[in-house]
């Protein structure tokens, strides 16, 4: 398979394209009410100089390309010390901005290539993957613990590979091995069994997306399980009957939806299969009549937009001959397949529950900040960052906030845990789940 993954090298004219105006360091939208916030983790927790949002990483961009500036410990730190939430991103209105995130990650590319990137303490996801297929270090054989009250039942979830079914429900690593976000893959299979639907796992054959690996830079492991993936939904459309692929997580949705898109071999591996996440299936299923609320959940919620469920799905519509306005200039961008909507109207049609906005919100979300390998190489950070998200939710009176994505779930959670405080973050299949 060949990938359209660019190098550095590659994205110079982009690079060049950042006049260091600095709009990337403030989350702003013009409203009406106008707002104005913070947007940048790095920022926010290291200082304007390089780390904040995407003009300092541009700079050091430059120095790379230019050959001004040289791997040292700090520099790395400086590299790796970003979620890849693309707030910055959204902020920046000049040419180079569909490509800001690709620069970030060609950076750390380099840095891998170079045998420098990642950090020594992400270095562990990579050894996990090379050896167990997923970056939490687990076992085969307990990917699918998750199942066991599912048997106990008497309800067992197919295995796909074993019996057909329509739908393949992709668990995902965070759900299979992170203990405290277990529930969500409970809850999305109770859901699909209320609803009376014929879906399938892979269960002990399932193996990681390759999200982590591709955010943090090591194209080789990514391309090794995206193949594998690739080649394994493939099989499934041709000989198993499948014909959607649901995720209920976001690394994972934005991996195949756009990271496998990269390949070559995308549309002759996954045309004619739907990639969707659980949130839109089961909005689906909800506007079609197919699945009622009738239960009352009086709780005070906010929503957190995750990132990759967000601003990064937002499609970028770039001029790329010049025949429009001049070659590579950035034309305007579409959200159609960005999840803000959905998840705040099966929220608003849940009886009881009283609806409640942050500030940052949509394409303006204040990242979780456990994304981009940051969860892992800078733990400490990474859970301070997430109490910025949850003291923002509890300054709206929430006691519940939700989100769609484990990674943010888990370290929301965490957060909150720092401050002390009560509110508890859950996904929105579990809230489905308790109404259904
Ligand atoms: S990335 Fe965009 S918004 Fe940020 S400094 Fe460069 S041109 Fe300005
Ligand atoms: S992607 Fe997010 S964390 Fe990284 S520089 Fe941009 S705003 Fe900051």
């Amino acid at each position: 398979m060949n990938w359209d993954i660019p190098t550095l090298e590659e994205l110079e004219e982009s690079v060049w394209r950042c006049t260091a105006c600095g709009n990337c360091k403030t989350a702003y939208d013009f409203g009406p009410p106008a707002t104005f916030g913070e947007i940048c983790p790095a920022g926010v927790e290291f200082g304007y100089d390089g780390n904040m949002a995407s003009k300092g990483k541009i700079a050091f961009a430059r120095g790379l390309l230019n050959g001004d500036l040289e791997w040292t410990e700090a520099f790395l730190n400086d590299i790796y010390r970003c979620t890849i939430c693309t707030g910055c991103q959204n902020q920046c209105e000049l040419d180079h901005k569909p490509v800001i995130p690709e620069i970030m990650e060609a950076m750390r590319r380099k840095a891998v290539e170079d045998g420098v990137g990642p950090m020594p303490t992400q270095k562990v996801i990579a050894q996990s993957l090379k050896s167990y297929n997923n970056p939490y270090q687990g076992p085969r054989r307990v990917r699918t613990d998750w199942t066991r009250p599912f048997k106990k039942a008497k309800k067992p979830i197919k295995n796909i590979m074993k019996k057909d079914a329509p739908i393949l429900f992709y668990v995902g690593c965070t759900g299979a091995f992170n203990l405290p976000v277990r529930n969500f893959p409970v809850a999305t299979a109770s859901i699909f069994q209320k609803l009376g639907l014929d879906f399938g796992i892979l269960g002990e054959n399932e193996i990681c997306c390759g999200s982590t690996a591709m955010r943090l830079g090591d194209t080789e492991e990514f391309k090794r399980v995206a193949e594998t993936n690739m080649k394994t939904f493939k099989d499934l459309r041709e000989n198993h009957g499948v014909e959607t692929i649901v995720t209920s997580c976001a690394g994972c949705f934005r991996a195949i939806k756009k990271d496998y898109s990269l390949s070559d071999e995308y549309e002759d591996h996954l045309g004619g299969i739907r990639v969707i996440h659980t949130t839109e299936f089961l909005f689906k299923q909800f506007r079609d009549g197919n699945m009622a609320f009738t239960k009352e959940l009086p709780w005070k919620v906010t929503y957190h937009d995750p990132c990759h469920t967000g601003r990064h799905m937002i499609d970028y519509e770039v001029d790329q001959d010049g025949s429009r306005q001049w070659k590579g200039s950035y034309l305007g961008k579409s959200e159609a397949e960005c999840l803000y909507d959905i998840p705040r109207e099966i929220l608003g049609a849940i009886p009881g529950i009283e609806f409640t906005e942050m500030e940052r919100i949509r394409a303006n979300s204040y990242c979780c900040g456990g994304g981009g390998g940051v969860m892992t190489g800078y733990g400490d950070w990474a859970v301070k960052n997430a109490g910025l998200r949850v003291q923002e939710a509890l300054d709206t009176g929430a006691e519940q906030m939700v989100s769609i994505c484990p990674f943010c779930h888990y370290n929301l959670n965490e957060g909150s845990k720092r401050l002390k405080s009560d509110l508890k973050v859950y996904d929105l299949v579990e809230l489905i789940d308790m109404v259904l």
